[in-house]
């Protein structure tokens, strides 16, 4: 059986859903793996190290999924895939086109709706480049901040170490404690999930937050943060806006599963802030935490706040978040792998397997993806 890899063809996207390491240990499963020429430069993957792991470079898109059973992506391909091929990348953030892969006969599964169970940790997606985005955050954050990290007790003086706050302390935030902890910074965080102080803490950063009945159960079953009440962000808003306004460095990285993210850092907060000071967004895609943020891009406010709203954070790390991702998707292929008939085999009852399965049969099966009925 056929496989193929493509070279992403989304603006910005740099990271390849194979490496040379996976290509091999797909090759010993029994299959073939076609990887499309130049499909890993961008994360420092040459074509020829493909070829020496086994793969066979083809020279488009067209030549690696001829034959083609399954393809690996990171994001939807433009490539039109034959019907019956099984697809498998991020694809739930390209809503309008699931449709289209039922009436093309399109197995697809979208990775980053795998549940958080511990049987999916090792193919879950959003933990390893969320893991990634919040050390790229902070280290980007650094080459920007025209100070420094750490106190720096010198002969000429003291610089004093940068105050560093982390708004929201899921995969990404705790990383991005520990990253500005490594470099000496000052660390202090929030989050709406009670769970989330103990964790912050424990990484030796401070909590700053505000905690009510409300927030007593903002966590969901699938360990995410609830939408709350107005009430509850204007308290929440109160209680950090006079911390923003002593810290060098904000990293927002608070999400809400479905929703845009919520506006954290509003115009006065940023307003509040000491020139030098940076921002940075890894909510961008979700439309950002800081209302200043222009996504995809770094600005200077006004008052000499540099606010980085760069998206696809994961994307400027990428022969690491491709070396991630590449295993997550592997160890699904493997776990739902059929070793006699040497193909994958996904039973549909299985609970990772309701969770990514977008389309089967010809047929939307994703409960967010249903068509409306009423
Ligand atoms: P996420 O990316 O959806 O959100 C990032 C963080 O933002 C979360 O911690 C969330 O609580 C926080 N947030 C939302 N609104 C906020 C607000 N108004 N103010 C401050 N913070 C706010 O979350 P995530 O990083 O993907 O993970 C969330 C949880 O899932 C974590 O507890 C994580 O440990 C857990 N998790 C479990 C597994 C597993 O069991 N297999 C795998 C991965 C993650």
């Amino acid at each position: 059986m056929r496989l193929a890899v493509l070279k992403e063809t989304k603006a910005g996207e740099s990271r390849v859903a194979a490496t040379p390491e996976t290509a091999k240990k797909l090759i010993a499963l029994g299959l073939t793996v076609a990887v499309e020429a130049g499909a890993g430069l961008a994360s420092g993957f040459p074509d020829a190290e493909y070829a020496a792991a086994g793969a066979e470079v083809a020279p488009d898109a067209a030549a690696a999924l001829a034959g083609a059973k399954i393809v690996f992506c990171v994001r939807a391909p433009d490539a039109p895939l034959p019907s019956g091929t099984l697809l498998i990348g991020t694809l739930a953030a390209d809503a309008d086109a699931v449709a289209g892969y039922a009436q093309g006969g399109i197995e697809a599964c979208s990775m980053e709706l795998a549940p958080r169970i511990t049987r999916a940790q090792s193919m879950d997606v959003l933990s390893s480049q969320a893991n990634l985005a919040g050390y790229r955050a902070v280290i980007e954050a650094a080459g920007v901040f025209d100070r420094g990290f750490p106190m720096l007790m010198t002969a000429a003086g003291t610089i004093p170490a940068a105050n560093a706050f982390i708004m929201g302390a899921g995969v990404a935030g705790l990383q991005a404690i520990a990253t500005a902890r490594r470099l000496g910074g000052r660390v202090s965080a929030t989050d709406v999930r009670p769970a989330a102080k103990e964790e912050i803490k424990s990484l030796g950063a401070s909590f700053v937050g505000y905690e009510d009945e409300e927030s007593k159960s903002a966590q969901t079953a699938g360990g995410y943060a609830k939408q709350l009440s107005a009430d509850f962000y204007a308290r929440q808003a109160e209680v950090v806006a006079a911390h923003i306004a002593k810290q060098d460095v904000v990293v927002c990285t608070a999400l809400v599963q479905g929703r845009r993210a919520p506006i954290l850092v509003t115009e006065a907060m940023v307003a509040s802030m000491k020139p030098g000071s940076v921002i940075v967004d890894i909510a961008s895609d979700a439309g950002g935490n800081c209302a200043a943020t222009v996504p995809g891009q770094m600005i200077t406010t006004p008052n000499g706040v540099k606010v980085l709203g760069f998206t696809n954070w994961p994307g400027r790390i990428p022969a690491a978040a491709s070396a991630l991702y590449a295993r997550n998707l592997l160890t699904f292929l493997t776990t739902f792998w059929d070793k006699e008939a040497k193909a994958p085999k996904l039973p549909p009852e299985d609970d990772i397997v309701v969770g990514v399965t977008l389309t089967r049969g010809g047929a939307v099966v994703h409960k967010n993806f249903l068509p409306a009925t009423a």
